[in-house]
């Protein structure tokens, strides 16, 4: 997501889910962790993953549905929410309703929506729509891991913390990402996406306290040296000085490198889990070789007609 901060006459704060930075090295990164046989397909196109990642952001702008699936303020739902929620997107409308689900943000109901979209997309053999899908999803995935969207304090506003989000998503990995490991094995099958989600939410939520906690606790310290000024172009841009950004990087112990980490090996997962779940298309057919429109609306009805059967190929999950 991305907000613009004006404090004061000259000074700007532009936070955006883990900075246009964070999420293109992500989504690159994911790449790595593919099998044979997807790896190729994926790494001729890796420049497309790579620059499509902060597409989710861009689309804030136009499209209006857009902005709550990148969030969830899991505190409007009171204690303990987070392992309350009804897990699957028709329980929660059920119970909750839409308007008001969207207004508080759909994170985890909508991984699994991009989840499915991507499976289908494998399915009906197109090459476009597997790489958009596939850098929306690695978008979304990426969000889930900070923990600063799983909450309505997502910049610190609640609790005099402005501008806590760009530096923890965007400040941090861009000053130290480079000293990262981030061999994280090979993507793994996931059986159940949607828990699977969830899972990764409670996860990442149980890290806010510390993230909040420790930069309250930082910001005592420093005082105003917390801040420095820096030039571009014409503006004066006040940012969080490398001194008070290390010490609040090593009070953290290493959490932002393993939300990273995380990210990339889930991105890679679920990738691989679509493409499973799709019936493993040869995916070298489709490096060269660009389906046509017939070929590809065949597919489709075929799709279509896998779905009426529900035939074992594709995978039926709740929600779906
Ligand atoms: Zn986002």
């Amino acid at each position: 997501m991305i907000r613009l901060f004006i404090l004061g006459s000259a000074v700007v704060f532009v936070c955006s889910a883990w900075g246009f930075f964070g999420h293109k090295k992500i989504n690159r990164l994911a790449v790595f962790t593919l099998p044979v046989e997807m790896a190729p397909f994926y790494k001729k196109n890796v420049r497309y993953i790579e620059e499509s990642a902060v597409n989710p952001d861009r689309r804030r702008y136009i499209v209006p549905d857009e902005a709550p699936r990148h969030f969830i303020d899991l505190d409007n739902y009171g204690d303990s929410a987070v392992f309350k929620l009804p897990r699957y997107w028709s329980q929660a409308v059920e119970m909750i309703g839409e308007d008001s689900l969207n207004a508080h943000g759909i994170l985890p109901w909508n991984i699994q929506r991009v989840y499915l979209q991507l499976r289908d997309a494998f399915f009906v053999r197109n090459p476009d729509r597997i790489l958009k899908l596939s850098a929306d999803l690695g978008h979304y995935l990426a969000d889930a891991h900070v923990p600063l969207h799983t909450t309505k304090n997502y910049n610190g506003q609640l609790t005099n913390q402005v501008g806590i989000h760009a530096l923890w998503e965007s400040r941090l990995p861009e000053l130290f990402s480079t000293d990262y490991d981030f061999y994280t094995g090979k993507a793994q099958y996931v059986s159940n996406v949607q828990k699977e989600a969830w899972k990764i939410v409670v996860h990442t939520n149980e890290a806010l306290d510390s993230v909040l906690r420790f930069e309250k606790q930082m910001s005592e310290l420093w005082g105003e040296k917390k801040y420095n000024f820096e030039s571009q172009g014409k503006l004066t841009i006040k940012v969080f000085s490398v001194g008070y950004s290390k010490a609040y990087h090593d009070k953290l112990s290493g959490m932002v490198e393993r939300q990273m980490r995380a990210s990339v090996l889930m991105i890679g997962s679920l990738w691989y889990s679509a493409w499973v779940d799709a019936g493993q298309p040869d995916l070298r057919l489709l490096m060269d070789h660009k389906p046509t429109e017939e070929e590809l609306r065949e597919n489709e009805v075929q799709l279509e007609q896998m779905k009426k059967e529900k035939r074992a190929l594709l995978r039926p999950h709740e929600g779906d």
